[in-house]
């Protein structure tokens, strides 16, 4: 038998058994998985825990994304984890390529000058249109725009423990929008121009800018400067309706004109982080202190020994990222207690 953690409201219990999955009412909500064929291996790996710790008891649908049609391999693979409905899709070639716009010999050679000095994917295009695909488009693909909420994954993370309640539904019962577990420093450079055209743009369009926002978290010296805080976008559940907003639709396109998405190699997660902290209200940003979660090579471990207890977690606490030296927990502790 089972015990339900008795903290839970009523309809964000979890249910338990395959009549209950059925039954259950979902949020408006589906994981999204970005990856190639050749991942199948490390994405068969993270949706079975994602099966195991989660969704087994939930049943929440999948998308999977790829720039190219998905191998009935890879299909057959996946459809076989889970009763849930999975979809797979193609992402259109102009969400994915490098746009005309784009001067293909400026692009060639910052991409020779951070490869040379040892940038991490600093010489990749496919990198680069990974991080402008997850920035600007991966809501506005077909098969996504049903959803108003996701949970991003990627292949070869690790949920390491039971979840057992409805983060979707928890979040749009406590008004959140954005959410994350990982906290980090960004490489400055990757973002060198970053930090002037967010402040270009906010400047221009004090009517996004949110009240009570979380901008102090990371902005220093009265906003001149980054601290280069962000949000490990590689986990995240969020509210898509947030993305295809005016505010970040507005923001998004004057990045992309810019260029930095390849003339520099602006990731996703500073990008969606610093729209988080300008364009929402703190409190609608979200820490899932009690979700375990591991992306190569950080992890997140539930710091509560009880939620520890609670959720049969595989992670050690005294490994846990918070509190390392190159985290931006502490920030994030110290902003929101001001
Ligand atoms: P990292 O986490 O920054 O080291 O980057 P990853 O290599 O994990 O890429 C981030 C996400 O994008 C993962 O879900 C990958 O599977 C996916 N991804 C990266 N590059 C490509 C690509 O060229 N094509 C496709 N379809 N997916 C990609
Ligand atoms: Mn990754």
């Amino acid at each position: 038998t089972h015990t339900l953690p008795d903290k839970f409201p009523e309809d964000v219990r979890p249910v338990f058994d395959d009549s209950d999955a059925s039954s259950y009412q979902r949020a408006n909500a589906s994981f999204v998985i970005l990856c190639r064929n050749s991942d199948l291996g490390g994405t068969v790996r993270s949706v079975r825990e994602m099966e195991d710790r989660f969704n087994r008891r939930y049943r929440y649908p999948y998308v999977f994304l790829n720039e190219e049609p998905f191998s009935d391999e890879f299909k057959e693979a996946i459809s076989n984890l889970t009763p849930a409905q999975v979809e797979f899709g193609v992402i259109p070639h102009d969400h994915w390529y490098q746009p005309d716009s784009i001067d293909e010999e400026k692009a060639t050679a910052a991409r020779e000058k951070m490869s040379a000095d040892n940038i991490i994917y600093g010489g990749s295009v496919s990198y680069r249109n990974m991080c402008r695909f997850n920035s600007g488009f991966f809501f506005r693909h077909p098969l996504m725009e049903k959803y108003k909420w996701y949970w991003r994954i990627e292949p070869d993370v690790h949920f390491h423990c039971d979840i057992n309640y409805d983060p979707f539904t928890f979040m749009q019962q406590n008004n959140k929008t954005y959410s994350f577990t990982i906290t980090m420093y960004e490489f400055e450079a990757t973002i060198p121009t970053l930090w002037g055209h967010v402040n270009d743009f906010a400047k221009e369009n004090p009517q996004f800018i949110a009240k009570n926002n979380a901008f102090g978290f990371m902005a220093e010296d009265g906003g001149a400067k980054y601290n280069l805080c962000h949000f490990w976008s590689n986990f995240e559940i969020a509210d898509m309706d947030f993305w295809r907003s005016p505010a970040y639709t507005a923001f998004f396109e004057y990045l992309d004109a810019q260029g930095g998405f390849y003339y520099e190699r602006w990731g996703d997660a500073p990008v969606h982080s610093i729209a988080a902290a300008l364009f929402l209200s703190r409190e609608q940003i979200h820490f899932f202190h009690d979700i375990g979660y591991e992306h190569n090579p950080y992890t997140h471990c539930p710091k509560d020994l009880d939620t520890w207890k609670k959720g049969r977690c595989s992670c050690q606490r005294s490994q846990s990222f918070d509190y390392d030296g190159y985290s931006c927990m502490n920030r994030w502790d110290r902003f929101m207690e001001r």
